[in-house]
């Protein structure tokens, strides 16, 4: 990538000098400013060092992504650029000296090619623009919650939920508060096994999510945090309790886990929104009496809830508007609001319609984020408590109360 033939040692050495001086001041101050200052693929930081002490010093190497010079023999020097373009910031990436000595054996032996470096480049300036743009003060402190869902478990990575908060709207710098030893999750649930197994299974996993979270509202006590940004993956019970654990004092962002690409944890920004309603779909005299089922992914139906539940119960559907619930029903940021609203609103029916109700059985087909906002937007002793089930292989069963 050094400008002239690119031969050895020395006189590659040479024509980085030359290079240096060939470029104008602008377009290094553009491109150092563009790229943070830092390497444009390892992101180290390149005006210090601190691995033998701290030296304050510029080891930023200015590389051509389409060779100085027209002739062949420069690295891509044949690719049909203008010459006098190849000197702007639009070719230039700024690079520490490993990554730009990896990057001209790389382009000779054909691993890289120019489209690739300049998507690399744009990819790189753009993100630096974007945080540094985000205010100072805007942190987020992460909760994880994990644990087996019949066989299967996930991690939640620390960059995967940086990189969550920070492409939300609004952005968000995630802080690890809890998580003291730089690894694993805030509350993992996966040594418990499945409830299949462990009579004790919810017993346990309150516990542990009432210990985790009493760290979290000491936080909050203490003005120490601002802002919660939830990420589940676990039984839809342990979910719910979570959610209503985690209370309303402070606001949260709540995070679900896709499957279609490699940003699991994204929010879709383009997907349509889905609308949701609720409707009665057995009513019965005895008011007190209520049951309420949540299709919002997947589809439970009456004849499935157990014999508890008989005629004498109201029974409440709340389920996606206009089309049957399927796995994609909550993309966006928006249905799962409307989704909420949705639910806020027949919880407020139900504290007054129902008012000699004290305890609503709920049957759940729903993704995470939905569960959990089914525990945060229950409002704590004004409302009913939640009896939530869980769908074991055969049948459903009382997993736990909230409120
Ligand atoms: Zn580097």
């Amino acid at each position: 990538m050094n400008n002239g033939p690119a031969k050895k040692s020395k006189q590659a050495g040479a024509s980085k000098e030359a290079q240096r001086k060939a470029l104008s001041p602008k377009v290094k101050h553009l491109l150092y400013v563009r790229a943070g200052g830092r390497c444009q693929l390892c992101q180290d930081y390149l005006l210090e060092s601190d691995e033998l002490g701290y030296y304050e010093f510029n080891r930023g190497e200015m590389a051509h992504i389409v060779g100085q010079s027209l002739n062949a023999t420069s690295p891509r020097g044949d690719f049909p650029l203008a010459k006098e373009l190849r000197d702007e910031v639009e070719n230039l990436m700024l690079l520490c000296a490993r990554d730009h000595q990896t990057i001209d054996k790389a382009i000779e032996e054909g691993n890289f090619t120019v489209e690739l470096l300049r998507e690399l480049k744009h990819e790189r300036e753009a993100h630096i623009k974007h945080v540094t743009g985000i205010p100072q003060n805007q942190h987020t402190c992460i909760v994880r919650l994990v644990g087996r869902i019949r066989g299967n478990t996930v991690q939640i990575t620390r960059p995967e939920c940086n990189s969550a908060t920070l492409h939300h709207h609004p952005a968000r710098f995630a802080n690890f508060a809890l998580d003291y030893h730089r690894q694993g999750v805030e509350i993992d649930l996966t040594m418990l096994g499945e409830p299949e197994e462990n009579p004790s299974y919810y017993q346990t996993a309150q516990l542990l999510i009432d210990r985790e979270l009493q760290l979290i509202r000491q936080g909050i006590e203490r003005d120490e945090i601002a802002h919660l940004s939830v990420f589940g993956f676990a039984r839809i019970p342990a979910l719910v309790y979570l959610g209503f654990k985690l209370g309303s004092k402070v606001g949260a962002t709540l995070f679900q886990r896709r499957r279609v690409d490699a940003k699991h944890w994204h929010w879709l920004r383009d997907a349509p929104m889905q609308q949701f309603d609720w409707e009665l779909i057995q009513s019965s005299p005895q008011v007190g009496k209520v049951a309420l089922i949540i299709n919002a992914t997947g589809c439970i139906h009456r004849w499935e809830l157990p014999n508890n539940i008989d005629d004498t119960y109201n029974i409440f559907l709340l389920k996606p508007t206009d089309v049957d619930p399927h796995a994609d029903t909550v993309l966006t940021v928006e249905s799962l609001n409307h989704f909420r609203q949705t639910y806020r609103r027949l919880m407020a029916h139900l504290e007054s319609k129902h008012k000699s109700v004290d305890q609503i059985h709920v049957f759940l087909a729903a993704p995470t984020a939905v569960s959990i906002a089914c525990g945060l937007d229950l409002m704590p002793h004004v409302q009913p408590s939640l009896l939530v089930y869980d769908r074991t292989p055969r049948e459903f069963t009382v997993a736990l109360a909230v409120n």
